[in-house]
């Protein structure tokens, strides 16, 4: 893997005669955390180029998530001068996605780095991955009570899933959020009023995985900084209401040969009339090996589980996964297979660290075709009849703990993400699960109370 000074050194004589020319003052140098939420260091334009060689510092302890102490020393972030990304509603200012080393070596906690050694294993098999997301999120407002709702309050149907209606009541944001995208290049398709109220879903063009990934990362912080400029709020939240269809952020991917010119899970003679390869039905075996493992970190919080786990919806449907299963242009499915040439991971939801997830994925793709795996044949039929298919096929994990002790056992994807990286994640998620199993809910209040 080229180092990322070396790879900054490649662009930044045109990055900073960029700068000048455009009149950016500030540069965010900036990185996600575990949760994928960002931290950063706001520096003037005429530093970047000393922070792009000896880095901007963080104490790692203060960060939360680093396996670090407050003694250790400084972190380092070195941003990646070719994720540029020049705030749409702020042109003074650029947002770089940053990588982190400490002492001068990639630090195992960065999850941009992690993203970077899978795809370095992908390469060593001649692969690179492209990738696009569909990140689902929910426009609300918040009570003085603490209680959220839709914030359009006229939105209200039972099935509003591309409700012109509802959709073009938010054209002032969404017409907004298209127009910043497409200035940045990233080529939206379409943007609709999604499964539940309050819902909305916009698409953008796939791109190498990293890109999507620094792009998945400044989608949310754009959409975030929209609604509270106009005092709402955008949430990713995997469940924010109980009745409702959550957030989903399903992963489309197809990987590539080196040179990205040949698409190599594209196959027009595919026995199974998919389009699809046998590389592609070994990434797929893989994933549904590593299906249960997986979870944990496509849908690592306790509030995942209300998505993947939902038995029905006020839609009708709650349009997430509750199977190990793969099939064609099929919305039931874990793996639905959409088109040819490509895949679609439909588990994955709003609260992922978008560069672990991607990782995570790629990771237990390539163990499938490194082992040659067979998914076995696809299913075809609705994946919702619990009655009639629970025997089967294999459940997604029902909890974030049932997750989490898969993926303790699951050594590939370990080792494929780092040894000294999982023990943290692992043992922060299990506190995660305790804290939550030990706080009282108003629901256990009003079930056992008079017991
Ligand atoms: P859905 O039918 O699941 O709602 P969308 O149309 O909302 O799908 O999104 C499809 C996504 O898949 C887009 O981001 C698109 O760019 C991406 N995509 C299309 N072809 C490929 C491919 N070969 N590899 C990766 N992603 C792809
Ligand atoms: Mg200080
Ligand atoms: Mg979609
Ligand atoms: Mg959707
Ligand atoms: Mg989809």
């Amino acid at each position: 893997m080229i180092g990322i000074v070396e790879s900054n050194n490649k662009v930044l004589e045109e990055t900073l005669k960029y700068i000048e020319g455009k009149k950016i003052k500030l540069a965010l140098a900036s990185f996600s955390d575990l949760n994928g939420s960002l931290r950063a260091k706001l520096i003037p334009s005429s530093r970047l180029q000393s922070v792009c060689q000896s880095g901007a510092g963080f104490a790692g302890f203060a960060v939360g998530d680093l396996g670090h102490g407050p003694h250790d020393p400084d972190i380092l972030c070195i941003p990646d001068l070719r994720s540029m990304t020049i705030l749409p509603w702020n042109k003074e200012i650029a947002w770089f996605a940053g990588t982190l080393t400490e002492d001068g070596t990639p630090w195992p906690f960065c999850t941009r780095t992690i993203l970077l050694n899978v795809l370095t294993q992908a390469k060593s098999m001649g692969y690179t991955m492209k990738t696009g997301v569909e990140p689902e999120f929910f426009l609300v407002k918040q009570g003085e009570d603490g209680k959220i709702a839709p914030f359009d309050e006229q939105d209200k149907e039972l099935k509003p899933c591309y409700q012109q209606q509802a959709l073009m009541r938010n054209i002032e944001f969404l017409g907004t959020l298209i127009e910043y995208m497409n200035e940045l290049k990233w080529n939206v398709t379409q943007a609709d009023h999604e499964d539940a109220n309050g819902q909305f879903e916009i698409n953008f063009d796939f791109s190498d995985a990293v890109t999507s990934a620094d792009r998945h990362t400044f989608f949310k912080y754009m959409i975030r900084t929209m609604a509270e400029e106009r005092g709402l709020i955008a949430t990713f939240m995997p469940k924010p209401f109980s009745n409702l269809t959550g957030n989903g952020c399903h992963m489309h991917l197809s990987l590539w040969d080196e040179r990205e010119e040949r698409n190599v899970f594209e196959d027009a003679h595919d026995p199974k009339g998919f389009g699809l390869s046998a590389v592609a039905y070994h990434f797929i075996a893989g994933i549904l090996n590593h299906a249960k493992a997986l979870a944990a970190i496509v849908c690592p919080t306790v509030n995942s589980y209300k998505r993947l786990g939902a038995l029905n919806s006020s839609s009708g449907s709650t349009w997430a996964p509750n199977f190990i299963s793969y099939g064609g242009n099929n919305r039931t499915q874990l793996i639905r297979i959409p088109d040819a040439g490509r895949i679609e991971f439909r588990a994955m939801d709003g609260s992922c660290n978008p560069y672990l997830a991607t990782a995570a994925i790629l990771a237990a793709g390539l163990d499938g075709i490194e082992k040659r795996m067979d998914p076995g044949d696809p299913f075809n039929g609705n994946l919702y009849m619990f009655h009639s298919i629970e025997n089967e096929f294999d459940k997604l994990p029902s909890t974030l703990n049932e997750a989490i002790e898969a993926l303790e056992s699951d050594e590939v994807l370990v080792k494929a993400l780092g040894e000294t990286f999982m023990e943290t994640f692992i043992k922060r998620k299990k506190a995660e699960w305790k804290e939550y199993h030990d706080y009282v809910s108003e629901w256990e209040v009003e079930k056992y109370l008079k017991g």
